[in-house]
């Protein structure tokens, strides 16, 4: 019965034990029990799908790159793919801040709140500012030259560095098809090898995943009542509206945006790209990570909706390192709103700013939680908004993280199935 249930019910059902959990024994007072016991087996799954990601995209973009059978492709590809990111991501900030300035959620946030939680998070916001501080110097070029790295195995050795390890892999791939030579064959066919046992581990890795994905949400819910209860209902009653501006602009997103771009682009239909997705979608929320995503991404793109790996190993993988609608939405929200706290209006050019910022800021966030709120910082700076106002929304970030995480990883396979699509590289998808 277990076995012939499909993935996406094992990880909801796994979910819902792990909520279930989580307030079971916060509830008897028994945390501990969930943060020794319970919660390792959740880092120990986010550590395989880690662990994964470095061979995946080396492994997976040299055997796409050796089956095109032009390597002018490739440019076209890139192009498109890199276009039809920077779209959508406009559209989804556009979207973000239409629905800010409609729905005002900062003009009825109260004064002496601004107060308090300037107080009580103040001091965790100069942690942030630290880490963007580094991010905004050097020259406007400083992410193509980060995206060159200078030791091949240095690259490899962080998986913060996956657009060093895509440019390797592409410079490796373009090489090996330009030489023919009967040694090369030898390696082309070894890593073509690699990738199928990558392909494999992956499989073996997500049977673990209902088990995961529990142990993160009982996780998730015990550090979350670290405080009482009430305190956290209190918070949430007081950043309601802002979060459900956020959570509406996602939706937006998911539900309007999307599917029209899927309908019109893509040749699947919405119930066929939905139903590949779930399973991404629900790993992804519970990680709050796009880029620990990125093998379950990858493996029902391909499975799922037939997008051939010559496309998946290109487009996924700088997908989860520029594409991040969900992030850059949340960034305009969330800038705007800081500034409805503070009484500040804002100008059409300051708008506009926010346009072009958000879309830069998510195209620098790393896929890993709670990189979207660091990057506000840089919106924040470049309209004049003070930065203390990141305290006003740390408090809800984590679980807003984990939605746009879902958005994030559902844009970068909307694209996939774009692309191709329009290189007529879509076999029929699966059952
Ligand atoms: N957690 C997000 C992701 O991995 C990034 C962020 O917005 O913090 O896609």
């Amino acid at each position: 019965m277990w076995r012939r249930l499909p993935l996406y019910w094992k990880i909801l059902l796994g979910m819902f034990a792990g909520v279930l959990i989580g307030i079971a024994a916060v509830a008897a007072g028994a945390d501990w029990l969930v943060r020794d016991w319970v919660k390792p087996f959740g880092v120990i799954f986010l550590n395989l799908l880690k662990l994964i990601a470095v061979p995946l995209i080396f492994a997976s973009l040299v055997t796409g790159i050796a089956g095109l059978k032009d390597i002018s492709r490739l440019s076209r590809i890139g192009v498109k793919t890199i276009a039809i990111y920077i779209l959508t991501t406009v559209l989804a900030v556009t979207i973000g801040l239409l629905l800010v300035n409609l729905v005002q959620p900062g003009n009825s946030f109260p004064a002496e709140k601004r107060v308090e939680f300037l107080a009580r998070y103040g001091g965790d916001v100069e942690g942030q500012q630290v880490t963007a501080a580094g991010l905004l110097e050097g020259s406007p070029l400083q992410f193509l030259v980060e995206a060159i790295p200078e030791n091949a195995v240095a690259a490899a050795s962080e998986n913060r560095n996956m657009l060093q390890v895509i440019f390797f892999a592409m410079l490796f791939g373009v090489a090996m098809v330009a030489v023919r030579h009967p040694h090369v064959e030898v390696v082309s066919g070894f890593i073509s090898g690699v990738n199928e046992i990558v392909l494999k581990m992956i499989e073996f890795i997500m049977r673990f995943a209902p088990v995961g994905v529990l142990a993160l949400m009982a996780g998730l819910i015990v550090d979350f009542s670290g405080d009482s209860l009430a305190d956290s209902l209190h918070l949430f009653t007081t950043l309601g509206l802002y979060a459900l501006v956020v959570i509406g602009g996602l939706l937006a997103v998911a539900l309007l945006l999307y599917p029209l771009f899927i309908r019109v682009f893509s040749g699947v239909s919405f119930r066929q790209f939905y139903r590949a997705l779930f399973p991404v979608q629900l790993v992804a929320f519970s990680t709050s990570s796009s880029a620990a995503t990125l093998p379950v991404t990858m493996e029902q793109v391909e499975k799922e909706l037939g997008v051939s790996n010559e496309i998946t190993s290109f487009v996924l993988p700088v997908g989860v390192t520029i594409n991040m609608d969900g992030t850059s939405l949340y960034q305009a929200v969330a800038a705007v709103f800081i500034a409805q706290v503070f009484g500040i209006e804002l100008t059409l050019a300051q708008q506009l700013t926010i346009i072009v910022t958000a879309t830069l800021a998510s195209i620098g966030t790393a896929g890993v939680p709670g990189a979207g709120i660091v990057m506000l910082i840089i919106v924040l700076n470049a309209v004049g908004l003070p930065v203390e106002g990141l305290a006003l929304i740390l408090a809800v970030d984590r679980p807003l993280d984990m939605l746009r995480t879902v958005l994030n990883v559902t844009g970068d396979a909307m694209v996939a199935t774009i692309i191709a699509k329009s290189e007529g590289k879509r076999i029929t998808a699966g059952t």
